[in-house]
């Protein structure tokens, strides 16, 4: 059960010894400043340094107030933040990573914006300095999970967001084993907003996404978001499939008006037929992707829908 007076604060941590205890110290300070009732779940991801040790007697020290959830292996930052959702209480639940680099001092803002009322606050960041790949990649993003939730936001990349239980809820609910929470809240929510949150270079130490897991990652977002891909293989086999029948009904004409010595013995018309088959092939691909997408969709048992409450009273006893 949550405790509506209570925010929970969920932090992944995967090798942060450096900053950890900085962190730890900074966030307590804000949490004790806020006037709800507080408490810090931090969940080592498999750290191999001292983060599990340090993560361990903070919670001895501050029972209640900091959770230690310790996982046995590195299982990535979104599963370990899952990890840390299913032990927080609080009726809100703020996300914040381990690095500093969105400095624990703007949590307030985004409980602010929960307080309003608001089911997800994202973040944005500021100074945002990313390259022009990274900017127009977001705003693909940002377009296609406004199309299939009709929700927008300008930034999924931060992890310093907010999140009311019901969201939560809705998230554990989910069956999948690869999540980009950013996206599947959105799915869940129905009055979003963004605040503007500082954004700094990491203190110490190198990303913890190294390339394989980044391009993991964006795997993750893109079949957390959509389907579509599966849909492009069709939509290519069928363009390729008409040229090459174009082309066929092309050569065919051109042999009859200017004879049998033009077709060079048939080799244009065998790249007629072959592109014919080779669109053939990716729409049957396509249509294979057609069934796949749909088991895709079954195994990872989204609830078929979410509702958010109901109104008005049935028979007594009967709510
Ligand atoms: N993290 C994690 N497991 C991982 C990778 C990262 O728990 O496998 C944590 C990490 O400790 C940090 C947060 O996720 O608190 C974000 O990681 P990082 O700062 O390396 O990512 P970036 O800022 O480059 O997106
Ligand atoms: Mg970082």
């Amino acid at each position: 059960m949550s405790d509506p007076e209570t925010l929970s604060i969920v932090i992944p941590v995967f090798n942060e010894q450096d900053v950890l205890e900085e962190m730890l110290r900074r966030t307590l300070a804000v949490a004790n400043a806020l006037p709800e009732e507080t408490e810090i779940i931090l969940v080592d991801d498999g750290s191999v340094d001292r983060s599990m040790g340090i993560i361990g007697d903070a919670a001895e020290k501050r029972p209640g107030e900091v959770v230690g959830v310790i996982l046995n292996r590195n299982y990535g930052q979104h599963a370990a933040v899952m990890a840390g959702f299913a032990r927080a209480r609080g009726e809100w639940v703020v996300t914040l990573d381990a690095d500093l680099q969105n400095p624990p001092e703007e949590i307030p803002k985004i409980v602010e914006q929960l307080r309003e009322g608001y089911d997800v606050v994202g973040s944005i960041r500021v100074p945002r300095e990313d390259s022009f790949f990274r900017r127009m990649a977001s705003r693909i993003v940002n377009r296609t999970v406004r199309k299939t939730t009709g929700i927008g936001m300008r930034d999924y990349g931060c992890m310093l967001r907010g999140y009311r239980r019901r969201i939560i809820t809705a998230m554990l609910a989910c069956q999948e084993r690869s999540t980009f929470i950013p996206v599947l809240a959105n799915s869940f929510a129905r009055r979003v907003t963004e605040v503007e949150v500082r954004h700094e270079a990491r203190p110490t130490g190198k990303s913890r996404y190294g390339f394989l897991k980044l391009v993991n990652l964006q795997f993750d977002l893109l079949t957390s978001i959509t389907n579509a891909p599966l849909r492009l293989l069709m939509i290519f086999g069928t363009v390729i499939c008409g040229l090459g029948g174009g082309l066929g009904v092309l050569l065919f004409v051109l042999r009859l008006i200017k004879g049998a010595e033009w077709s060079a013995g048939g080799v244009f018309t065998l790249f007629a037929a072959l592109f014919m088959l080779v669109g053939l092939q990716f729409i049957g691909m396509g249509l294979l992707g057609e069934y796949i997408g749909r088991i895709y969709t079954d195994v990872r048992g989204r609830p078929r829908y979410y509702v958010e409450e109901t109104v008005g009273h049935g028979i007594e006893g009967e709510d």
